[in-house]
Parts: C-alpha cells; structure tokens; sequence
C-alpha cells in the first residue's frame, strides 16, 4: 500500500531507506555547553528504532552566540565531537540516517540565553524577540561562514551522514536571504543575488572543509507570511542557486517567529498545508526536495510522493506522537498508530513554558530512559475509577506490565471532559487519542465496565491490590444572582447537544472551554457574546491555537467583553460590571456558563485504609492540562 514511502531514495551519496523523515525540532534536551545528554541521545535512538529513514536532528549552534535555547546542541568546538559521536553510532545501529542540522539564531534570540547581543543583518529586532541586533560586520560575516565550515566538519567527524543548513523559520541565514530583516546596503543586502551570498558562501566553505561527496540538505521557508517577507517566487529563485551551489537536497517549510503559527501550526490548519510550496521547488529544480507541515498520516505521505510533490515527507510532530510511526505503517497497523493531534501542548507549549518538549499522547517523548514499561515483579488486580485520559493511560500501562485491570467509567463512553473538547471547530483530531488509548485498551485486555461507577462497596467486594483514582473534574457553577434561571445551561451540556440554545447567547468565561464554545455556538450560526472577568480570553490556549480560535471569533462576528465579571443573570441577559459601573449586556435567550471546573475527588478520602495502594491523578487532583493528566495516568501505570 505504502510503496513509495518504503522505497529507499539518495540524497548525495547517502541512500535513505524509506521517505519519512524527522525534521529538527527544538527539544532543549542538551547540556548548556551544547554537549549531549541521555536524554538527547535515547530520544533519536528511539526514533532510528522505529524505523524512520532519515532523522534531522534539532539545531546544532555553529556558536554560541548562535543559540536560540540554552538546551539546543552545539559543534562549535572539538570538545563537543564526542558525545555526539555516541548519538550517531546508536542511531546508525537500527539502519537510519542522520543529519545534523546547523544553524545561528542571528536576531531570533535574547541577550539572557545567550550572555550577550545577539547579532544580525541589520539592527532590526524581530519582532517575537524584541531585542536590538548588533549589526555584523563583513569581518564577522566572514568568521561566521568559516564557522558553519567548521562546524560541519565536526559533523563529519562524529559520524553524521550529512549537514542540513537551517535557513528557514526567520534565523540568521533566513534573516540574510529576506528584505524583510535585511537592509544592508553592501554586498550581502539588496539585490537577491545579494542577499544569497551568505549561504552560498556558507555552503562553499563546507564543500572545502567536509568534503565534496559530504551530504547537504538546506531547509528554507517557502513563505515567510510577514509583511515585505519572502513569497514562493524568491523561494525558487533561491532554490535554483542552492542546487548550482552544490546543495543534495531542498527542505521547504514556512514561516519566521513573527508568524509562529506556521512554523508550528496548530490543529486549525489543513493537514499537508504547505506541500504547494515543496511542488513548486520541485518544479525547477533536480535534487529532492523534502516537505513538513501537519502530516501525521503515513497514507497522506504516500499520496504526498505519489502525486510528485515531493520526493520525502518530514513527519516531526507525528514522530513525538509516535516514534514507531514508521515500522507500523510498514506492517499494516495503521489502528496502532498514535496520532499528532495537532494540540501543541507538549512540543511547543513546553517550550513556550520554559520546559523541554514532550508530547500529550505520548508521555515517554524526551523520557525514554526514564518511563520504561517492564514486567511487574507480582501481578496484581488493578482498578481504574475514570476512562477520561488519564485514567485510560494509567490502565494501559498497567495491563501492558502484566497486571489485571479493570476501568471503570460511570459513563456510556470513553474520553470525559477531553472528549467533549473534541467537539468545537477545529478539534475534532482530539478524537484520534481517545480511540487509540480505546485500541490500546482492548489490546492490552483491560476490562472495560461501562455505566459502572467505582465504588467503595465494589471495592470492598473485589477486593483489588490497587486502585488509580482518575475521576476528572466537573463543571464549577459560581454563586452568581440568577444562576438557577430556566435560560442557563452550561457549556458541557452544550457541546454535547444535550440542551437546546436560543438564537442569541452569552457565554460566561473565555477561558478555553468558554472561548471555543462561543466559537462552535458562532459556527452553528449563532449570535454570541462573551463575558470575561480577566483582560483577555482563550489565555490558557495555545499560542498558535489561540492565534486561530480569535481569528475564528472575530470572522464570526463574537462580541467580547473583557474585565467585566458578572454581577447577575438576568431572564434575558446579564449585569457585568465595567470600570467599576454596572452594565446590562443582551438581549438573549441563553446564558451559557463556562466558568472552569472542579476536581471530582470524593473516592480518594473513601477509600483510605481500604486497598493497599491508592494513586490518584489528573483532574481528580487538581485541575490540569490533559498534557499533566496524560503523563500522570502513564507513571501510575507504572508505579501499581
Ligand atoms: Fe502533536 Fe500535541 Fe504531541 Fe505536539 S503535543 S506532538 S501537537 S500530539
């Protein structure tokens, strides 16, 4: 079915052994000094395990000064070789390829990651980071070509297969080649030819020092989506030099930090989205050309090849979901495959946060030495109170250690809250973890008791060794005047068609739930207002999630009004309070309250002294991102 993906192509003289690629991502998974980790190398081991042709590991800094993260690797001296020699021997062992990609952040880093200014083209700060670049001189252009040679010369030497030349998403390569950050008005400004000049030149003083037959792939952004940026138009142009220049292959992705969104873009946009760019390459040029952007399904790989619009498909997100995406596919078990949901929790949204990336469905990302599943020394008889996320995740770990479990939903389905968070626009792939951990369920045998809430009385008769207490959180309702109104309903009820909503509604809260509830309501063609006591709405969403839910609002024509907490509900409307004076907001006909949720934790207390083990997790604990919940159910699994 899958032939073209799992046919080996050339890039240079390095045979891939199939079509799907890791590109980099930023994982912040090294020491500062850029040297290798445990962490770093076990995270592309097991990758290279699961059958990926070619791994593009995350940004090698040819200097630090170059850094972006403090995590990120770095080859800018003899001293790092080693440990990153250890990441390409594990690798290689399971017959991948892979490719260390090398960049310099240039403008898109801040003065507290790297001890000082960053540097640039022009002294223009970009816009995400805000701080003033140190214009290079053409000494410093220079010192910096000789130290992308340098550093691909180090690549050679621990073992790589190639070099990607990172010249995409706005870093300092990209900052050169775009009139967007580039005003100089030597010879490395103007003109294209101009503005080219330094990665040709980088490339050449690879060519010198790593060896002609020594792969290179340059990635580059098709569209940088910012005013006076690069369009596709510049892109080819560019491509055709990079191929005279001597490059193997072309990677084609989009966006720079000021427009983040399509660089890591959310569930809200189309799967495959920026494959036009890669087919437009590929019209001029002769070398393969690599396309990314939202592929999480190996069969769309598969059309992607066959329809000629690029010859390897990058997959990065998918592969945090799922490093054995690869050798799944390849027998046929698509059903076993964990799905990228698009949510950005994990990847981006710890990193946005300060942390190392991960991923919501698939908690051992960036903890494979850590989160290993082994046999339990004794079996025991588990119990699950909740089929939300995390208690499915605890229960399939535990049946996958060899236990007997038993989960207990109170509920005809799977999913809890998460699920209902499925249902707005654009979340609909919210669905695809819930029926996998279902799979997984099956799979692994857990007993599955619908309708059945666990109860102290079931737990006394059954008498089981451990129970995992993942009962989830429920709807606050808050103490406002008029809550019991006939006209109010809350937003849960809402999203699952359990209550009928008059044609014009206000929504309390914009939080998540209430910011996309608004949305689905406004997409059924509704009249929507929102009440938010704090100064923006969708704060607890995802950047590049929220970047796309206000888009959707503001078409929709939502109304928003922000520090204004509700004072009473009214039969058609409500009283908030604005600037410190009392405002009636309507008419309308429904009231939807969306004001956050509350654990459901009753059974912890009941159970104390009644089993040898309780471990309770998620929402039941205190209300948290599914990402938390997740990776919680996943360790109790473990530690029953
Ligand atoms: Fe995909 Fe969400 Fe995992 Fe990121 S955290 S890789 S978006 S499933």
């Amino acid at each position: 079915m899958l032939k073209n993906v799992f046919s080996s192509m050339h890039i240079g003289k390095m045979e891939v052994a199939n079509r799907l690629v890791v590109p980099a991502m930023v994982m912040n998974f090294c020491n500062s000094d850029g040297t290798a980790t445990e962490k770093f190398i076990a995270y592309h081991e097991t990758k290279a395990k699961g059958g990926w042709g070619l791994i593009i590991t995350e940004d090698y800094a040819v200097d630090p000064r170059g850094k972006g993260f403090t995590g990120i690797p770095g080859l800018w001296d003899d001293a790092q070789i080693e440990g990153h020699s250890e990441l390409t021997e594990r690798v290689h062992r399971y017959g991948s390829k892979i490719v260390a990609q090398i960049y310099h952040a240039g403008r898109q880093t801040n003065h507290f990651v790297i001890g000082m200014q960053p540097v640039a083209p022009s002294p223009i700060p970009c816009p995400a980071n805000q701080e003033i670049p140190h214009e290079l001189t053409v000494a410093e252009i220079h010192k910096i070509v000789e130290e992308f040679g340098d550093c691909a010369l180090r690549a050679r030497k621990a073992g790589f297969d190639g070099v990607e030349i990172h010249g995409a998403h706005g870093y300092l390569i990209a900052q050169f080649m775009s009139p967007y950050s580039n005003k100089r008005t030597d010879e490395y400004g103007g003109s294209l030819l101009n503005r080219v000049r330094f990665p040709l030149e980088i490339i050449s003083n690879i060519r010198a020092k790593a060896g002609n037959d020594f792969p290179i792939i340059f990635r580059i952004s098709g569209d940088e989506f910012v005013p006076g940026g690069r369009t596709i138009e510049d892109t080819k142009t560019i491509a055709v030099l990079l191929e005279h220049a001597g490059v193997n292959a072309i990677h084609v992705s989009a966006g720079v930090y000021a427009s983040m969104q399509a660089i890591v873009p959310p569930a809200a946009v189309r799967h495959g989205w920026i494959t036009d760019f890669a087919a437009e390459v590929k019209k001029v040029v002769s070398i393969p050309v690599i396309t990314v952007g939202r592929i999480n399904d190996p069969i769309m790989a598969e059309t992607v090849i066959t329809s000629g619009k690029a010859d390897f498909v990058a997959m990065g997100r998918a592969s945090l979901a799922d490093p054995e995406l690869p050798n799944k596919a390849a027998a046929g078990k698509f059903d076993d495959i964990n799905y990228c949901i698009g949510c950005l929790q994990g990847c981006i949204g710890s990193l946005n946060r300060g942390n190392p990336g991960g991923c919501l469905v698939n908690p051992v990302t960036g903890r494979e030495s850590e989160l290993v599943i082994k046999p339990a020394e004794e079996k025991k008889k588990v119990f699950v109170a909740g089929g939300g996320p995390a208690g499915m995740e605890a229960a399939i770990v535990a049946a996958q250690r060899g236990h007997e479990v038993h989960l207990y939903e109170k509920s005809d389905r799977l999913g809890g809250q998460y699920a209902i968070g499925a249902i707005p626009p654009n979340k609909g792939e919210v669905d695809m973890f819930i029926v996998w951990q279902y799979n997984q369920l099956k799979k692994y045998g857990v007993n599955i008791h619908f309708n059945t809430e666990l109860t102290v009385d079931i737990v006394e008769k059954e008498a089981p060794d451990a129970v995992v207490v993942a009962t989830g959180g429920e709807p606050l309702v808050p103490n406002i005047p008029g809550k019991d109104r006939s006209n109010v309903v809350n937003a849960n009820d809402v999203l699952l068609g359990k209550v009928n909503v008059g044609h014009k509604v206000i929504v309390i809260g914009g939080g998540m739930v209430g910011s996309e509830t608004a949305d689905h309501l406004s997409n059924h063609g509704k009249e929507v207002t929102i009440v938010e006591m704090l100064p923006e709405i969708a704060k607890d969403e995802e950047a590049a999630v929220r970047y796309f839910l206000m888009k959707d609002l503001e078409q929709n024509g939502v109304k928003i009004y922000v520090n204004a907490p509700v004072k009473e509900i009214l039969d058609d409307g409500v009283i908030v309070e604005i600037d410190g004076a009392e405002t009636e907001i309507g008419p309308a006909d429904t009231i939807v309250m969306a004001v956050g949720a509350r654990s459901v934790n009753t059974l912890i207390e009941q159970l104390e002294g009644k089993v040898p083990q309780v471990i309770a997790i998620g929402d039941a604990v205190k209300v948290c991102k599914a990402l938390e919940a997740v990776e919680a159910g996943y360790r109790a699994g473990l530690a029953v």
